[in-house]
């Protein structure tokens, strides 16, 4: 028996009990004729005392030699601690050892294991099992278990059945590029690595399946933007015989399910939004609704005076900054040039000040009088003391731009609180999207989701206008779920692959399963799949989805700890008929 109790189960109710306990030594501090040890294992820490006066000599040198992370057993009796530490649940007792037994040394960590360490994040990823024995990564790791194991609850409790679909697939169109993998047996072919498992999940619905879920690997080869992982997992869902109320429904119920059973935050009916709305009112279809600053169009009292900015402009828009008024001249000129950074890319931000005693001080006094920003104020909703900021341009440049400063201020301001719980529903989306590059029409979310069934026609003269049964669940200005009702019908899904520029043959190439599947009584469907890595970080109250993650990828995708990618050798490489042609 390697231990009778773990590290963290003792206190003064165990005293005078025998106890064996297994660990590793997290700190040692020897005074000569006494040394304590702190034993550590996942459930806490556990101090250990050896002494000249108890401990047999032999044993007291073997304590004296023992490293940091060594792992042990002991043996002894739980004794009242001298000088108890209430910060530790075991802190009142402490166990005087009897036997020692070093089960295997270590080498000195090269980071300390300790909450705040002295590692730099590569270095702890290089070395991702000793960072996991540090309690805010193993802390994570346990917290993710306790999401999924509530989600796997909560949708098996609705009837849900959770099915693997295969990873050795053909391209689903997420948007992505593909990892792909070589086939041995079929010479010159390739699996593509699901982007997600869209395509199975419906047909599982063909195959009456009703209501799937699975919590699965997805992988997509993308540049990794900040806090974005190759391989990522996500809670993918599916439901036959439903409409979009139904899933949103549905789905509403596990999130406030998560928020109570996670986080004890009840949470009331989720406010829904059309994304026509969300970009409205805060240029961007993931907006943070945990604090206000919502968007004010301005063009209708900006566009009759002598600015010829704003005249030119498409859309003149503002957001209101409480208390901003407290702002110095130089304060305000340093938050023009930050809009006007080449990330954010205004070309200049126009500002009015509204004074406590309800006068306006604005950069544009020339053209416009008090009255005329008062109705700035009115629109924007600035009170005495707020700083109204201005933008102008193109609507589609203009709303992300506003949309960068709204977020900026209010993390400036604390008003993103982790422990706020604001979620909402986006719906109403844009079936298709115009690429400037390919001078295409893509698929908004992809090309199984349905337009609205009112539309269709208008596919054929105004696709860009067309509204998709297309729905995304944001929370805290995260996306962490989207989905849609699909197209079940092959004539329609050929229309839709047509719109999207695939030639009836590269359709039937790559979806032909899908379209011959619908030919055999598919029933109506739809779904929608979380984002598990993000989720589990927001309840977490934390940003990074990579501390949430037991083996990361670093910012080139690379697992620095195992070293992969790899080059394979060359018998490898012919056993798979391929061969390199690596550019300099
Ligand atoms: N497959 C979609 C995605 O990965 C989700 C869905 O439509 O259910 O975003």
């Amino acid at each position: 028996m390697y231990r009778s109790h773990n590290c963290g189960a003792l206190n003064a109710s165990h005293i005078n009990k025998e106890v064996t306990l297994s660990g590793w030594v997290q700190k040692i501090r020897d005074k000569g004729f006494i040394v304590w040890v702190d034993l550590r294992d996942r459930y806490g820490i556990t101090q250990l005392v050896f002494d000249e006066e108890r401990s047999p000599k032999s044993m007291m040198e073997q304590a004296q030699k023992l490293g940091r992370e060594f792992v042990i057993q002991v043996k002894g009796t739980v004794i009242e601690r001298a000088s108890k530490n209430p910060n530790l649940p075991t802190g009142d007792i402490e166990i005087l050892v009897s036997e020692l037994s070093i089960l295997n040394e270590a080498l000195l960590p090269p980071f300390t294991i300790e909450d705040k360490t002295d590692g730099g994040e590569e270095l702890r990823m290089k070395y991702r099992y000793l960072d996991i024995r540090r309690n805010p990564v193993k802390n994570n790791l346990i917290f993710r278990h306790k999401v999924t194991q509530a989600v796997r609850t909560y949708l098996s409790g609705e009837d849900f059945i959770e099915v693997e679909t295969p990873y050795l697939i053909k391209s689903t169109p997420e948007g992505a590029r593909d990892f792909v993998v070589p086939s041995r047996m079929n010479a010159g072919q390739f699996y593509a690595l699901p982007q997600s498992p869209q395509t199975f999940k419906q047909l599982l619905m063909v195959g009456g399946m009703d209501k799937y879920f699975q919590i699965v690997k997805c992988f997509r080869d993308e540049d990794l933007r900040a806090d974005r992982q190759p391989e990522f997992t996500q809670i993918d869902c599916e439901m036959a015989f439903i409409d979009q109320e139904d899933i949103l429904n549905t789905f509403e119920g596990l999130t406030r399910h998560l928020l109570k059973e996670i986080n004890g935050v009840s949470v009331a009916e989720f406010p829904r939004l059309t994304y026509d709305e969300a970009m409205r009112l805060y240029g961007n279809d993931k907006p943070d609704i945990r604090f206000g600053m919502t968007f004010g169009e301005l063009n209708a009292v900006t566009q009759h005076k002598d600015f010829n900015v704003f005249n030119a402009a498409e859309l003149v828009v503002g957001i209101a900054i409480p208390g901003g008024n407290s702002l110095t001249r130089k304060e305000i000129d340093k938050l023009i040039d930050w809009v006007k950074r080449p990330q954010i890319g205004a070309l200049g931000m126009v500002y009015c000040r509204c004074n406590d005693d309800g006068s306006f001080k604005s950069s544009v006094d020339k053209f416009y009088d008090q009255d005329d920003l008062g109705q700035w104020a009115e629109v924007t909703g600035a009170k005495p003391g707020d700083l109204i900021c201005v933008l102008s341009g193109e609507t589609d440049k203009v709303r992300p731009q506003l949309s960068a400063l709204r977020m900026e201020m209010a993390e400036r301001l604390g008003l993103r609180k982790p422990n706020e719980f604001a979620p909402l529903w986006v719906v109403d989306f844009p079936l298709l999207e115009w690429d400037e590059d390919t001078e295409r029409y893509h698929a908004m979310h992809h090309p199984f989701t349905a337009p609205k069934a009112d539309q269709i026609e208008l596919l054929k003269t105004n696709p860009g206008a067309v509204k998709a049964n297309a729905y995304d669940l944001v929370l805290n200005g995260n996306e962490i779920g989207g989905g849609s009702i699909r197209i079940h019908d092959k004539a329609t899904q050929s229309l839709m692959f047509d719109y999207l520029g695939f030639t009836p043959e590269e359709a039937k190439a790559q979806f032909g399963f899908l379209m011959d599947a619908f030919q055999y009584g598919a029933p109506p469907h739809g779904g929608l799949a979380f984002g598990l890595d993000r989720l589990v970080a927001i309840l977490g109250g934390q940003e990074t989805i990579r501390d949430f993650i037991a083996f990361p990828k670093n910012n080139n995708g690379r697992d620095v700890m195992i070293d992969a990618p790899a080059p394979i050798d060359n018998e490898q490489l012919s056993e798979l008929s391929l061969k390199l042609n690596l550019k300099a």
